[in-house]
Parts: structure tokens; sequence; C-alpha cells
């Protein structure tokens, strides 16, 4: 059988990782198509935009380490996918598959609010690393010259947290070159309350992040929809108008154009329906992981905020669906178990580590600790992810993410 896999992130590598494993070599081949030759650890995307790291730093090339544990990589776009012959199409070749499995990540979906940027329009981003190190020269040049600045995440958006540790990192940077008393910030979110991150929040979160933003004389607004960014403000569907200089915010995001474009394999935004084996429900031979899936919010709220799908998320449903996938070829149970959530955020000067398990409430477990100490494990953990995904290991232990 040919086990084709697109993506060479988290979802992509350890699910082609876990297939290699559990799926005889000379019976079972196994490519990984990836339109980036690189895999990069994008959680450290924000360190990317304040300067600390370069994406160099972050990433390393995916061919040797694939070959090295007997996986094809091919370094190709797809640009379709035909689920009835099988067959996925990039510019100049078709690749046939027995099953597929997708873990393409996302679009950023910027035509959701005039003037999110960078490339489309003056506001700033960091989801991707072309957008980080745009975010980056921008930041340079601004602090050549501070003023008002904007950050928050736009109706929609799903990927909260980032928004937080710029926010975070830009006000620990501006207070050690000793200018924060020229740039006032505000933080604008689609949250209904600070600390949501698409998941309903957890613990003591709210007050938490209040008292956090409160402290450092940072101005929030949650419940808020902007709907429009120029080079010297951001707007909101209330009226409100926000003088900014630099204005760093998340967009909603949306399936790749390759996906969204197969007739019948994904919903209006271009995310790939899964049941809880992460398996297409009308192609059985294709399944789907991480951020190319489609996962419902956990509530509805006054403005929009989609559910997050972190990549510790990812890597849960990867494992989940190579499993699955070999159970399929191999005839033994299918498995499933409800995804949790853990990560750590940088605070600039000390980090939170966030666990809740289940992701959705009500859960079992609800837990923040916040210190210097996870800003170090949130540093060690970047660098031990890349070293132990390069050689294959595809298990994390259970405190870092
Ligand atoms: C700034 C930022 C900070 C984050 N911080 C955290 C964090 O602290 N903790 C956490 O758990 N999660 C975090 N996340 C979320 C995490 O990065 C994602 O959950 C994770 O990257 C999803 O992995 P994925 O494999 O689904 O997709 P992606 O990482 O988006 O990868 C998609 C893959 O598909 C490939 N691809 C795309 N289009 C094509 C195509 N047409 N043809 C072939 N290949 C294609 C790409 O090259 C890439 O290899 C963060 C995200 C961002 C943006």
């Amino acid at each position: 059988m040919h086990i084709v896999v697109v993506g060479g992130s988290f979802g992509g590598l350890t699910a082609a990782y876990d297939l290699r494993r559990l799926l005889r070599r000379r019976d079972h081949q196994v490519t990984v198509i990836s339109k980036e030759r690189r895999f990069i650890f994008i959680p450290s995307l924000p360190w990317v935009a304040m300067g600390s790291k370069t994406i160099a730093d972050i990433s390393f090339d995916l061919e040797a380490p694939l070959i090295a544990k007997g996986i094809n990589f091919v370094e190709a776009a797809i640009t379709g996918i035909n689920p009835r012959t099988r067959k996925v199409l990039t510019d100049g070749t078709e690749y046939e598959y027995d099953i597929l499995l997708l873990a393409t990540g996302h679009r950023s979906a910027n035509e959701a609010v005039p003037g999110l940027g960078p490339f489309d329009g003056p506001g700033h981003s960091l989801m991707s690393p072309a957008e980080a190190e745009e975010a980056r020269d921008s930041w340079a040049a601004f602090l050549r010259d501070p003023g008002p600045i904007v950050i928050g995440c736009a109706p929609g958006a799903s990927c909260l947290g980032p928004a937080y540790e710029f926010l975070f990192e830009a006000h620990h940077a501006l207070q050690r070159r000793r200018i924060r008393h020229r740039v006032p910030i505000t933080f604008v979110t689609p949250e209904p309350f600070l600390g949501h991150f698409g998941v309903g929040g957890f613990g003591k979160a709210r007050q938490f992040f209040e008292g956090e933003l409160e402290q450092r004389d940072i101005r929030y607004f949650n419940s808020a929809a902007i709907s429009q960014i120029t080079s010297e403000s951001v707007e909101l569907s209330d009226g409100k108008v926000f003088e900014s200089r630099y204005s760093l915010v998340i967009p909603p995001l949306a399936g790749i154009p390759a996906v969204a474009g197969t007739d019948g394999l994904a919903n209006p935004k271009g995310f790939i329906p899964v049941d809880a084996h992460y398996r297409h429900p009308d192609f059985p031979d294709i399944y789907a992981v991480g951020v190319a899936v489609a996962l419902p919010p956990v509530e509805e709220t006054t403005v929009p905020v989609n559910f997050p799908k972190t990549g510790h998320m990812t890597e849960q449903m990867a494992k989940i669906a190579a499993h699955n996938i070999a159970s399929d070829i191999n005839g033994s149970e299918q498995t499933t178990h409800e995804l949790m959530v853990e990560c750590i955020m940088d605070m600039g000067d000390k980090a939170a580590h966030i666990r809740a398990d289940p992701a959705r409430p009500p859960r079992n477990v609800s837990q923040m600790s916040v210190g210097k100490r996870w800003l170090w494990a949130k540093r060690f953990f970047a660098n031990y992810y890349l070293w132990k995904i390069k050689r294959g290991a595809t298990r994390s232990p259970k405190w870092v993410w």
C-alpha cells in the first residue's frame, strides 16, 4: 500500500513517523509531500517577530531525516486532490495513494477584515515565517520612532495565544528600552473575556489575564470586532477608533486552496470534516489532522471566536490517525480519545503553563502555573522538540507543551 501524507509539520511528520513504525517496510510505502522543505517550529514565530530567533534557529531540512527513516520525501505544493481516482495533483506530477492523510494547515483569511496584512494590507501578523520576519523588520523600524500600538485578534480568530505572547513580549521589550512610556498599548480581542482562548477559558484565567494587563497599563477591549486596519488606526464595528502606528492582528483561518477547491472534501471555510477517528465521513481512504480539520467552536459568542487547533492537539490527532490507518491495513481495533490542551505562554519576564483536559469544558483538569521557570522550560522545549522530531521521536513529555 502507498500512504501519502501531505504536510511536513506537526501533523504530517508525527503521522509519517508513526506510520513507518506501525507498517512493515517491505509491504507499505510512506511518502511525505510538503510545499515547505523545512520543518519550522511555528510556536517560536513570536520570538522571530521580536528578533530573538531566526527561522534558521527554529527549523531543519526535512529530506535527510525522513529518508533515514525509510519515508519518501517530495518537495511540492499540491494543487488539487481527486478522491475518486485517489490522486494528489501537483503542478507537474500526479501521486497515486491508497490512503491519504492531509495535514496541510491553514491559509490566513485576510479578506475577512480590510487592512489585515502584512502582504494584503498595513496590519502585521505572525502566522507564517514570512509574516513573522516582516513583523520583526517593521517592529525594528517602529522602535526608532515609537507611538501608540494595537495588538489583537480579528473576529473568527482561533489562534489567539500568539497575540497574547506578542503583547507581553512587546511590553517587556519596550520597558527594557525604557520607551514604554511613549507607547500606549491597546489589546483588542473577539473573546467574551480575556483568557477565553477559544476553549471557554479555564480556572482563573480570566482574573489572571485581566490583572496582568492592568498591572502593565495595557488597555483592553473584549467582545470587540475589528472592522478595518489602516496605517494609522484600528477601527471596531461599534465605531471606536484607536490610533496605532504598529498593528499586529491575528486573522481568522481557512483551509488551503487545494483542499477548499476539491469538490466534497471540505466545508465552506475549506476545513476538512472528520469523524472521531480523523477519517473523512464521505471518503474513507482520506484522513485529516491538525489545523486543516473542521472542529466546531466551544460556544456561541457575541463576536465569533473559533476553537484553537494547537500543535499539541495536532500531535494527538496525528497519533490517533496513524494508529487508525495502520489498524485499517492490519485489521485491528480503531482508537480515539478526547483532545487535551497543554502549552506554555511566554509573558516576557515569566511564562504561564496551561493544562486543560479535556480541551472542551467541563473538564477533569484545569490548571495554570506561572513563573520564570516556565520561561526556561519553554526555551528548552523549543530546542528539545526540534532535536527529537528530527530523529523521528513523536512522543512529548507531559509538562512541556
Ligand atoms: C505564531 C504561532 C504560535 C503558536 N504557538 C503555539 C504554542 O505555543 N503551542 C501550541 O501547541 N501550538 C501553537 N501554535 C499552533 C501550532 O503551530 C499549530 O497547531 C501547528 O503548526 C499545526 O500543525 P499542522 O501540521 O496542522 O499545520 P502547519 O504547521 O500549518 O503545517 C502545514 C504543512 O502543510 C504544508 N503545506 C501547506 N500547503 C501545502 C500544499 N499546497 N502542498 C503541500 N504542502 C502544503 C506546509 O508546508 C506545512 O508543512 C502556534 C501557531 C502560531 C501561528
